[in-house]
């Protein structure tokens, strides 16, 4: 919907570029209604070419959602699993003659050894 077909007027700007922004000519603003919950007529706010909510964006955004849902469980469980061994390990270095816990000083405090 062109914004020149139902609000003729002077020029304003992108609601997504900010007050900041150079005023554009209706012409390049689209006027895009959104829902609100309290007001039955809903809102409008004017966007520039690049900000405009356009219907096939929103399907490109709904989209990802889909495919991400479906690669989430088996995606995070190994990085997290990785994580969890992998982060106590750089922490708490252990001695690979007593194993026991090298504290930051590097020096083992049970046979003295230096790591590294
Ligand atoms: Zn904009
Ligand atoms: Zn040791």
């Amino acid at each position: 919907v062109s914004l020149v077909d139902i609000a003729p007027g002077e020029a304003t700007r992108c609601f997504v570029c900010g007050p900041a922004s150079e005023v554009l000519p209706r012409e390049e603003l689209q006027a895009y209604k959104h829902r609100h919950p309290g007001n039955h007529d809903g809102y409008v706010r004017f966007y520039c070419g690049q900000h405009v909510p356009a219907a096939p964006a929103l399907a490109e955004v709904a989209a990802p959602k889909a495919a991400r849902r479906s690669r989430v469980p088996g995606e995070r469980r190994e990085p997290a699993a990785s994580r969890r061994v992998a982060v106590p390990e750089r922490a708490r270095p252990v001695c690979p003659d007593c194993f026991m816990e090298i504290p930051p000083t590097g020096v083992c405090g049970n046979c003295g050894k230096t790591l590294g």
